[in-house]
């Protein structure tokens, strides 16, 4: 149940979301976080793209988290929020789900439109020849015994996700992408995602001067709300869940 004060909210968002032309969503790394898998885009999480680079015990080191941590993300199944923010996209006029999460969840519960604007863990690049391999082919090195895994074509240690390590520049094309649609939306509604120290803190600054309402669903208070127009604490899966229905039952009795 959503706590009675933070009713009010829930309901000015409803309404919202039902009235905006043009609504932008972006969820972040806390919705799977409700599911057990961490955020791999944390600068926390990776290593420094020069250490990577230069010395191979860091990419052990960097192999070995992500060989321990495969098999729960290869079993991960999209949660009740995932599942919401999809039924968003169909019952509201949202176009575009622009993602800070990279474990592929929200494509896979169903929604359409994903723009991942920090890279994907589901994918690794040789940055030698440019061959792609699954997260899975390279598991299956790494089960093999190996230590660090290798391209199959020229045999470079190097491989590594698309995802920006510290030191990196951020995904260049998605960022222009969604500075470019923040600009004609009429509600950004971010779920899941803590902007402040955030490398896609520009959004929000770019939303609101464009003049679109801002709507903040998160578990923990945190200095973006000051720029919000509305914000709803309380866990994503649950708040989430209960606006989309709410939603329908608003339809259905209209
Ligand atoms: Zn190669």
């Amino acid at each position: 149940m959503i706590p009675i004060v933070e009713q009010d909210v829930v309901r000015v968002v409803i309404d919202w979301l039902k009235e905006s032309s043009n609504i932008i969503i972006l969820t972040g790394p806390e919705l799977s976080l409700e599911s057990g898998i961490p955020d791999f885009a944390d600068s926390k999480f990776n290593p420094n793209i020069r250490e990577f680079r230069e010395n191979p015990a860091v990419r052990e080191a960097y192999w070995q988290k992500i060989g321990k941590l495969y098999p729960v993300l290869s079993q991960a199944e999209p949660n009740s929020a995932h599942k919401a923010v999809a039924e968003l996209e169909i019952i509201c006029n949202v176009d575009y789900i622009f993602t800070g999460s990279t474990d592929g969840l929200q494509q896979k519960s169903g929604s359409s439109s994903v723009v991942e604007l920090l890279g994907s863990i589901l994918w690794v690049t040789c940055p030698n020849c440019g061959k792609d391999y699954s997260l899975e082919q390279i598991n299956t090195q790494l089960q093999d015994g190996k230590k660090i895994p290798a391209c199959e074509e020229c045999n470079n240690d190097l491989l590594k996700p698309p995802i920006s390590f510290p030191g990196q520049p951020l995904p260049h094309w998605e960022l222009r992408e969604a500075w470019m649609k923040l600009n004609n939306c009429d509600l950004f509604f971010i779920i899941g995602a803590y902007l402040d120290d955030s490398p896609l803190s520009s959004l929000q600054t770019i939303a609101a001067e464009s003049g679109s309402k801002i709507a903040i669903v998160n578990e923990r208070q945190s200095e973006a709300d000051n720029y919000a127009d509305a914000v709803i604490y309380g866990k994503p899966t649950m708040v989430i869940s209960h606006i989309v229905s709410q939603i329908k039952k608003d339809i259905k009795a209209s």
